[in-house]
């Protein structure tokens, strides 16, 4: 009888033992991140209605800093998703009550790949919102644009080397993608240097990285 117990023991340890070995990652092999929405960024996300800005995080701030210089991750496209939506408005009221000409997700906390960009290459200059936006081509011309600014670093201003254009490529809230290039570094249109300086808040990279004399 003892004999038998023990034998199946043996048989649910290596039963175990192989379960655990086929849930191991492989070496090679990247694990995705889940592209839902966390608990925390849930929370902060509705904690003001639409007609509340969220807070901007700065670099004067230690803990803020590290949120900023924090990868984004994309986000799931669903123009019903309550989150998205609330996420989108309180950025565009957080952006407009500082007047700025773009605002990325991380600055309000939410390491996601959302950005508002103002389209002063447009007729009426509208503000557009793209999702998981990308840079996918960069001109062979760069630039040293004067004047380059961001709502998370108070009172600096500085001259930062930019591309003169860059192909982008990213997801409207409809579900729609798309690329085009965009154009633009003079001093009253500078679309593409927006784009860049909101991209780079995707990749944990802020304007003072990239300030040239
Ligand atoms: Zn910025």
């Amino acid at each position: 009888m003892k004999r038998f117990y023990f034998l199946i023991l043996i048989i649910v340890l290596l039963f175990s033992c192989k379960k655990e070995e086929t849930s191991v990652a492989t070496p090679n092999e990247v694990v995705k991140p889940s592209l839902e929405w966390t608990k925390m960024e849930k929370d902060s996300i509705l904690y003001g209605d639409t007609s509340l800005a969220m807070r901007v995080y700065l670099t004067t701030n230690y803990a803020d800093s590290l949120v900023l210089r924090k990868t984004s991750i994309d986000v799931v496209v669903d123009s019903t998703d309550l989150y998205l939506n609330t996420l989108i408005k309180r950025m565009k009221k957080a952006m407009l009550d500082e007047g700025g000409v773009g605002i990325a997700a991380p600055q309000l906390g939410i390491n996601r790949n959302i950005i508002w960009v103002k389209r002063l290459d447009k007729v009426g200059k509208p503000y557009e919102i793209y999702l998981n936006a990308k840079i996918v081509m960069t001109s062979e011309l760069m630039i040293n644009f004067n004047g380059d600014g961001c709502l998370s670093v108070p009172n600096v201003t500085g001259k930062t080397l930019r591309y003169r254009a860059v192909g982008v490529e990213y997801d409207l809230l409809d579900g729609s993608h798309h690329k085009e290039v965009v154009d633009g570094y003079t001093s009253t249109q500078f679309t593409a240097v927006i784009f860049q300086h909101e991209i780079d808040h995707l990749n944990g990279i802020l304007f003072i990285d990239r300030i040239v004399n």
